[in-house]
């Protein structure tokens, strides 16, 4: 089932409490989807589901509309989701500034429209990325739609720091690297200018050298202690409160490094190029032991039951479900739902 802004809240607070995370996977087709919703229901889990601005357009097909996919995605969970045994959030990942008019002002403004039918918003969450802009405008621009989202009981996530890596297209190589580390005094100004709650709940994708993308093991160096220590500050300066943090660029940590990230305060971990790679691989494992059934060669007409696109389908979907599955475990999440 899709869970309500309560219910959703009901699943941040208590990962929180709880000391665990959810996993947050990247979709952008209904078999992916189905692959995530089905990974979180083998675990027992609730989850989230997201699609980048990127992710949005492909979905969309030749209408080349953000917009247009993300709503097609909402649909396709509200309907599908319905079908499971645990709660499954709907998320919109990455909106940089220049998308904000025309991926999250339409997305916001269907919400409004379905809030004043009595109708739960479209989306759970929507996250704005205003990481190229300058922490003042960034914030500036994200309490705007704090205030816009809280109206309507969705979640805001918002970007402190920079994440490395490539995701979407978007690549922020040669950022010089002591922005890829948050300080703790950057994330109490997010405390300061959005409130430790009572203007709206807020997800904080706080960067501690996290990078998009699949690396070789060393490539990227993780300092979770940053979270750890903005929660300290933030104890202090507002007693009782917690930062809601989100882990982008996942992929490839070591288990170590994710459970001092959720021991952090971390409760959603993105989890996007593992996911890609697991339906891709498996994709890839069927053509090559089907070579002569997914190819018509040497004069033949190939072979229906392996070119069929259900067939490799499922076996991609099953392959990136069991990944989903495992990162529930991994994240803590495995046998919790609020749902039963
Ligand atoms: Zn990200």
């Amino acid at each position: 089932m899709l869970p309500t802004p309560e219910q959703y809240a009901a699943m941040l607070d208590e990962a929180s409490a709880g000391g665990f995370a959810f996993p947050a996977v990247n979709v952008m087709s209904s078999q992916t989807l189905n692959a995530a919703m089905r990974g979180f229901a083998d675990a027992g889990s609730d989850g989230i589901v997201q699609i980048t601005v990127g992710g949005a357009r492909y979905l969309s097909g030749a209408a080349g509309d953000s917009a247009a996919g993300a709503r097609a995605l909402a649909a396709l969970a509200h309907a599908l989701g319905a079908q499971y045994p645990v709660a499954i959030a709907l998320h919109t990942d990455h909106c940089p500034p220049e998308h904000a008019d025309d991926f999250l002002a339409p997305l916001l403004a269907d919400s409004r429209e379905r809030r004043a039918n009595g109708d739960r918003p479209l989306f759970n969450s929507h996250m704005f990325d205003g990481s190229t802009l300058a922490l003042d405008e960034n914030l500036r621009r994200s309490a705007e739609l704090l205030d816009q989202c809280s109206a309507l009981d969705i979640v805001l996530e918002i970007e402190c720091g920079v994440v490395g890596g490539e995701e979407d297209g978007i690549g922020a190589e040669g950022t010089p690297s002591d922005r890829l580390y948050t300080t703790s005094a950057d994330l109490l100004r997010v405390a300061d200018v959005l409130g430790t709650g009572y203007r709206g709940r807020y997800l904080l994708a706080a960067t501690f050298g996290n990078v998009h993308g699949l690396y070789a093991p060393g490539h990227v160096q993780l300092r979770p202690e940053i979270l750890r220590e903005g929660q300290e500050a933030l104890a202090e300066a507002h007693p009782g409160t917690r930062f809601l943090y989100v882990f982008h660029g996942s992929s490839g940590s070591s288990p170590e490094d994710l459970r001092a990230a959720v021991a952090g305060g971390v409760v959603k971990v993105n989890l996007d190029s593992e996911a890609q790679y697991a339906f891709t691989r498996a994709a890839a494992g069927h053509m090559f032991s089907h070579y002569d059934g997914v190819l018509a060669v040497d004069g033949g007409v190939g072979d229906k039951r392996a070119y069929d696109p259900r067939a490799w389908g499922a076996e991609a979907e099953a392959a990136m479900a069991a990944r989903i599955t495992r990162a529930c475990e991994l994240l803590g999440s495995a046998g919790r739902s609020i749902v039963t």
